[in-house]
């Protein structure tokens, strides 16, 4: 059986819209879709052969109006999570490392946003606007995904504090223009002693090194070391510690759902592939396309249902925070949800690019699209909170004990 191309062909299923876009937002995944195949696609091979820092992609992200999408309208945002959403799932058909280095560098500029004050935003946003990067250092070798139990410190000195700080992985580090650190402040009397640092790329005693991994190759998500670095009173966001309560109200719901839509994409984008090589590859012995053969109608079936289960979850959590945000209530609230979408989106990444792979065939495990889906997704797992990590915290929640000890 040959399988037509034709999608308006008599009797074919329309795919409704809703079901795979927010209503309200076909218009701004349609512009997506185009930056990404016009820009994005462009650098994306070169980024992954040669470790390449997307950066053409990333001003071409910020010159289309999207360098600070979850701010308020009136602060050059989109004020709105599902735009996000739809933005980060939309860009990773394309380019997984850029689309990372972007997901990250919203939540940072949501960070300085949330945690900042008036003078912090008019002196870093304006360049945010422009193409300027913001990254995230949590992570630390000592404690490894517990970022929020970072073992540094940075006690006061005479014109700010003193930062000593090991990073084990930064996305875009070495590239950034700024990086907000979580870091101690040893000398509060507060038993939570986090606290956050903007360190600016120029600034004396840092140091970043190379990110050689199988996927995401072109973000430079090496380790980082801050080594006697002094920073400026006016560059802490918030206060000398107590700034957990930030990682549960703005870091973690925007990366949670920013890398989520991101897995969901990068799966998405390896069916697509699949579904066209399966449809144009006939073998000449039975006269069948590879889409002719039931079972992998069957496979590719199963790998939707996969994606539209994580969809669903992030489409649903992105609206509840959208809803949060405009009723003034916290996102917080929205974290159970998130753990779940993340923890379901990075392990369906895994599978639906091993079943795209498969149904490619040999042309999908030689170097190229397919190949390259499967080790970008590959890091969904990995990424904090750890798959483990959340799970676990959900089972805490099920079985009605405190998730956080
Ligand atoms: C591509 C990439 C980009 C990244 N970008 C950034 C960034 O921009 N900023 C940043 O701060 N960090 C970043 N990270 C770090 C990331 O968030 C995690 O901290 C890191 O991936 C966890 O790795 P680890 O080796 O430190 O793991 P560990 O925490 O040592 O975990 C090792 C294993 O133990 C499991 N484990 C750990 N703790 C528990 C527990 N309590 N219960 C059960 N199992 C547990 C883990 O799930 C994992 O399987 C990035 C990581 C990657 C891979």
């Amino acid at each position: 059986m040959a399988v037509n191309n034709t999608a308006e062909m008599e009797g074919v299923m329309e795919i409704p819209r809703w079901w795979t876009c927010p209503r309200g937002f076909d218009e701004l995944r349609e512009n997506a879709h185009r930056l990404g195949e016009s820009e994005l696609l462009k650098h994306s091979a070169v980024a992954d052969q040669k470790s390449l820092y997307p950066r053409e992609s990333l001003k071409a992200i910020a010159d289309a109006g999207y360098g600070a999408v979850t701010l308020p309208i009136e602060d050059g945002g989109l004020g709105s999570y599902r735009a996000f959403s739809v933005l980060a799932e939309s860009f990773a058909h394309y380019c997984g490392s850029s689309t990372m280095c972007w997901v990250m560098h919203t939540a940072a500029v949501h960070t300085l946003y949330a945690a900042g004050n008036k003078q912090q935003r008019d002196r870093f946003l304006p360049g945010v606007l422009a193409g300027d990067i913001g990254a995230l250092a949590f992570s630390e070798p000592a404690t490894g995904g517990h970022f929020w139990n970072v073992v540094s410190e940075a006690p006061r000195e005479q014109d700010g504090y003193l930062l000593n700080a090991d990073k084990s992985f930064v996305t875009s580090a070495g590239e950034a223009d700024w990086y907000i650190l979580c870091t101690n402040f040893p000398d509060t009397l507060n038993s939570d002693k986090l606290m956050f640092l903007v360190v600016e790329k120029d600034q004396y005693g840092i140091s970043h090194f190379p990110f050689n991994a199988m996927g995401l190759r072109g973000n430079s998500s090496g380790p980082m070391k801050f080594e006697d670095v002094k920073v400026p009173f006016e560059n802490r966001l918030g206060e000398e510690g107590g700034m957990n309560e930030f990682n549960d109200n703005v870091i973690d719901p925007l990366f949670l759902l920013g890398t989520s839509s991101c897995w969901v994409g990068i799966a998405q984008g390896a069916l697509n592939a699949a579904i066209e090589s399966a449809k144009k590859k006939v073998h000449a012995d039975t006269g069948s396309s590879v889409a002719g053969y039931q079972v992998i109608r069957h496979e590719l079936a199963k790998a939707q249902i996969s994606i539209d289960s994580a969809r669903s979850l992030l489409y649903r959590t992105a609206e509840s925070m959208d809803e949060c945000s405009r009723n003034g209530r916290e996102l917080a609230e929205c974290l159970y949800p998130l753990w779940q979408l993340k923890t379901h989106a990075a392990d369906i990444v895994i599978q639906v690019t091993n079943q795209a792979l498969q149904v490619s065939g040999g042309k999908g495990y030689i170097t190229g699209q397919v190949e390259k889906f499967l080790r970008d997704g590959r890091a969904g797992a990995v990424m904090g909170p750890t798959n483990e990590v959340l799970r676990e915290w959900i089972g805490r929640t099920l079985i009605e004990v405190p998730w956080f000890e």
